[in-house]
């Protein structure tokens, strides 16, 4: 079983987050920071300029990674010309996005462009190479792997599969030991995921791993957007980090492998190549169901019920919850302007206040997994008790609201999603009848 799991704490997992450069003011200076790595090695960084820039010096000339957002390009030749009289004969792109490739139009065009297969494809599509003719799209392309140059000059360049978009490509300079990793590793945080260019959560752990076990003796990497290098080990850290993902399937067989370990009975029974709740319930371990989860969650006595987190109007309630607050302004598109829960993504549970039944994290921190298949549910005017939900479906509910939301209709406890797949903030609580 996954390492970590421990009775009862919600696990944070699994997902997508809007991918979105922040536009640079158009007329802020542009001055690029040098960090000279070695002799031979520089990145080039600075502010609102976009992804890290690797400048590899060779015998024959500069060979530079990356390219910056629009209007980077000339300032980046011009410190290139600081540093080295050698001229730039190449320009490698990590992956297609706006903040690594937009300099590249402002290269001399007769220069060698290089980028994985994919990425050209993506490339092909931007409205900048159209703008420019094609000056800057990738001349010579790679499915799975090519070296550039040899001996001490040697590039190896790699592709492990999809990820961050559908062909980030590992920058390898072996007699420097070091790599650039693009923005499938982009710095540890929240994994980025562009699925409009292929991008894919479910696929991004296995990728990382391959990439950490193929390439070798490697000891420093350059991120897309890290300030510093960040170590092998920890590319094996941010890999594990995105497998600990919890979809509902992993989810209702964890509940089930927890009750064979107290002699319990499984709540969930295998239907097909699925799992369904065993009806009637069992007294093993499972998630709530949709009506228990909404039960508690906003139970307030008296046949009241509460709706949101911290009580029943706005503001939201200092410190009531972990929600998209003002640290989740670089990962989340909208924040709850002034707040501030002290966690960017996810929190350790029970960090937080506990409601009226004295349960913590119910709306914040991860959204949640429950039993129910999702299905649009009409009022019909009756009273149910304890309803489990449709019998058949193809996605199940999700409930609560989780540390990227800050809209009052995604922060009430009433509010529902559903999905199957896993999601960076979308986890699970565990539930069992009492004897
Ligand atoms: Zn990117």
């Amino acid at each position: 079983m996954r390492r970590g799991i421990v009775l009862g704490i919600l696990l944070a997992l699994g997902g997508l987050v809007a991918v979105k450069a922040q536009p640079p003011a158009a007329d802020a200076p542009k001055v690029v920071d040098v960090e000279k790595v070695n002799d031979r090695l520089y990145v080039l960084r600075g502010a609102n300029g976009g992804g890290n820039v690797a400048v590899f010096l060779t015998a024959s000339g500069v060979v530079v990674v990356d390219a910056k957002n629009p209007g980077w390009g000339t300032p980046i030749l011009n410190k290139i010309k600081e540093l080295t009289p050698k001229p730039v004969t190449t320009l490698i792109n990590t992956h297609t996005h706006g903040d690594h490739v937009s300099g590249n139009v402002e290269f001399p065009a007769t220069i060698d462009f290089v980028a994985q297969e994919n990425t050209k494809v993506n490339m092909e599509k931007m409205p900048i190479f159209k703008e420019h003719n094609g000056v800057g799209l990738p001349k010579r392309t790679f499915k799975d792997k090519m070296t550039i140059g040899n001996g001490a000059d040697q590039i190896d360049l790699y592709y492990f599969g999809r990820g961050h978009t559908n062909g980030d490509a590992w920058i390898v300079f072996p007699a420097l030991r070091i790599v650039h990793s693009g923005d499938i590793f982009a710095g540890k945080s929240v994994p980025l995921i562009d699925e409009a260019n292929g991008g894919s959560m479910m696929e991004m752990s296995a990728t990382l791993m391959k990439a950490y076990n193929g390439i070798k003796n490697v000891d420093a990497i350059i991120n897309g957007h890290t300030p510093a290098q960040t170590t092998w080990a920890d590319l094996k850290e941010y890999a594990d980090f995105n497998k600990d993902l919890v979809t509902w399937m992993e989810a209702a067989l964890y509940c089930n492998w927890l009750s064979e370990q107290e002699g319990l009975p499984p709540a969930y029974e295998k239907k097909g190549e699925t799992l369904v709740a065993v009806n009637p319930m069992t007294k093993g371990y499972r998630l709530p169901t949709d009506a228990e989860w909404e039960w508690v969650a906003r139970y307030e006595g008296g046949g009241k019920l509460r709706r949101y987190p911290w009580g029943d109007s706005l503001p939201v309630t200092p410190r009531s919850g972990n929600y998209a607050d003002e640290t989740a302004r670089l990962i989340v598109l909208d924040v709850i302007p002034d707040y501030d829960d002290g966690f960017a993504a996810t929190a350790p549970v029970g960090k937080f206040p506990a409601n009226n039944l004295g349960l913590q994290d119910l709306g914040g921190n991860v959204a949640e997994w429950v039993t129910d298949y999702y299905i649009v549910t009409a009022d019909i005017g009756q009273t149910l008790v304890d309803p489990l939900g449709p019998t058949d479906g193809k996605q199940h509910v999700i409930r609560g609201a989780s540390w990227k939301h800050s809209g009052v209709t995604d922060l009430r406890l009433s509010a529902r999603d559903f999905g199957e797949g896993a999601r960076n903030d979308v986890g699970f609580r565990i539930a069992r009848y009492a004897d």
